[in-house]
């Protein structure tokens, strides 16, 4: 968990306090069922005091292992995320249920540097825009040998025809 003491900024407008981390997926809660985090996590921010609300904005980046969604060959690269949000004084009236708030000083960053690498994370990437992907007949990489399977579907109507010419 990663928490910043925010006692000093509080204590005057416009105030800020600056961070800069490398982190273990661990340590924003990250799974490797989430994201395959290599090496650490580079978190560059600050939180500052505007008025009502705490603004933290970071930028991270980490080198992440992916895999081809078609070929399903291993793939390296990095995933870059900004954050932007208000952090809210427990107790404050009129904030939205999910809004982050904070007690006293201490304000926990944790969830929204973990949300915000989840979200920028690609849902699926390819090795490259025209991978041949695997042959769904022998299950062989396309890009690398070209295997002759017969992965020509006939269309029903297409093979009446056929059979009516036959005839
Ligand atoms: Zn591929
Ligand atoms: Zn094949």
């Amino acid at each position: 968990m990663i928490k910043l003491n925010v006692a000093e900024i509080k204590k005057s407008l416009v105030d800020k306090k600056a961070f800069l981390y490398d982190l273990k997926p661990e340590e924003l809660g990250l799974s490797s069922e989430e994201i395959k985090i290599k090496g650490p996590i580079h978190v560059e921010g600050d939180i500052s005091n505007v008025g009502d609300v705490l603004l933290l904005k970071a930028k991270l980046s980490a080198e992440v292992d992916r895999t081809c969604g078609r070929c399903l060959k291993d793939l390296q690269g990095t995933t870059e995320a900004e954050v932007l949000e208000k952090f809210y004084l427990k107790g404050t009236e009129n904030v939205e249920n999910d809004a982050y708030v904070y007690e006293s000083d201490i304000v926990d960053i944790t969830e929204p540097l973990r949300e915000s690498l989840l979200l920028a994370e690609p849902l699926s990437v390819l090795c490259r825009e025209d991978c041949l992907g695997l042959c769904p007949v022998c299950g062989c990489d396309r890009n690398i040998k070209d295997c002759g399977c017969d992965t020509f579907t006939i269309d029903p109507r297409l093979s009446a025809l056929k059979q009516f010419i036959k005839d």
